[in-house]
């Protein structure tokens, strides 16, 4: 039976729902924001996960933490905060991307999908098929690249481009691969010069778990200035980094950390054509960051 996941989209445009809720934001940020978010300033809101493995059985487990339950316990966090959209940098299902485990994502995003566009990107643990299956309706423009999953998001202050690094599943490392490279590198070339965010699983390092093509990546985007930032997970680590002045943006894991010193949970995003600032809101893991802000600054050109 085909449905439709996601309807917000079809009332009314992205942009339009980031217009609408920069009315509010005025209010929520008096006081409170030491950013570089100005009065007056078009900015997007975003909510930003990565690494939530949803397993097909709930009770699933790994070091103490239940990626199920720590989903389920975001949830009302990220309805109540009212987001223009909602992005997870792969990683959605558990291990293998077993149908069970897309249906209970689904089920899970349903109050969030039902207020917010659910942008999603595909890890080393998700399986494209059977993603597609249980998700055949999602936001956004959808790029035809053959084998690769991959959405266009244009909000009024930045264009947000969602990636496919899943090369194969449960093996570590990722690839964008020769024909999505050549899509981007035109995609950039012919599109305006709204700032860009780069938006995909794997890591940036030159380790073998990592994005394997992340030299060809990095020499394509470092001189296309109009991108500013990549958001990405995998590690399980929070974190910021640059190169060449591209921002390097390392989710925290929503399902579980690696290590005891990492925080577990999401970042809330408000992001303009100049900055953004980010704030880490930890569920579980190490919580002394936990409220933490980030300013960041675009470059130049
Ligand atoms: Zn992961």
């Amino acid at each position: 039976m085909a449905e439709v996941f996601f309807r917000s989209m079809n009332r009314r445009s992205f942009i339009q729902t980031g217009l609408a809720a920069f009315g509010t934001l005025v209010t929520l940020n008096s006081g409170c924001s030491t950013g570089l978010m100005k009065k007056g300033e078009q900015q997007t809101h975003l909510a930003l996960l990565a690494d939530i493995h949803i397993p097909e059985d709930v009770e699933n487990n790994y070091r103490g933490f239940y990626p199920y339950r720590n989903l389920e316990k975001i949830v009302p966090d990220l309805v109540s905060t009212s987001p223009d959209g909602v992005l997870i940098a792969g990683d959605l299902a558990r291990l293998t991307g077993q149908p069970g485990d897309y249906a209970n994502l689904r089920k899970l995003l349903s109050p969030v999908a039902e207020k917010t566009p659910v942008f999603m990107a595909l890890g080393n643990h998700d399986d494209r098929q059977n993603f597609m299956k249980v998700f055949n309706k999602t936001p956004g423009e959808k790029p035809a690249i053959k084998g690769k999953y991959v959405t266009v998001v244009k909000t009024a202050p930045v264009r947000l481009i969602m990636l496919d690094s899943l090369l194969y599943t449960d093996k570590v490392p990722g690839l964008l691969g020769k024909a999505q490279r050549q899509w981007l590198e035109n995609y950039l070339k012919e599109s305006d010069e709204t700032p860009t965010i780069l938006c995909f699983h794997h890591t940036l390092s030159d380790g073998d778990g990592d994005l394997l093509d992340v030299p060809r990546l990095f020499s394509m985007i470092a001189p296309i200035r109009k991108v500013k930032a990549i958001v990405y997970g995998h590690s399980h680590v929070y974190g910021y980094s640059e190169f060449e002045g591209i921002h390097l943006i390392n989710l925290p894991a929503v399902g579980y950390n690696f290590n005891d010193s990492d925080p577990v949970g999401w970042v809330d995003a408000r992001i303009g054509s100049r900055g953004g600032d980010f704030v880490l809101h930890a569920v579980a893991g190490n919580l002394d960051q936990d409220g933490s802000v980030t300013n960041l600054t675009w470059r130049k050109g």
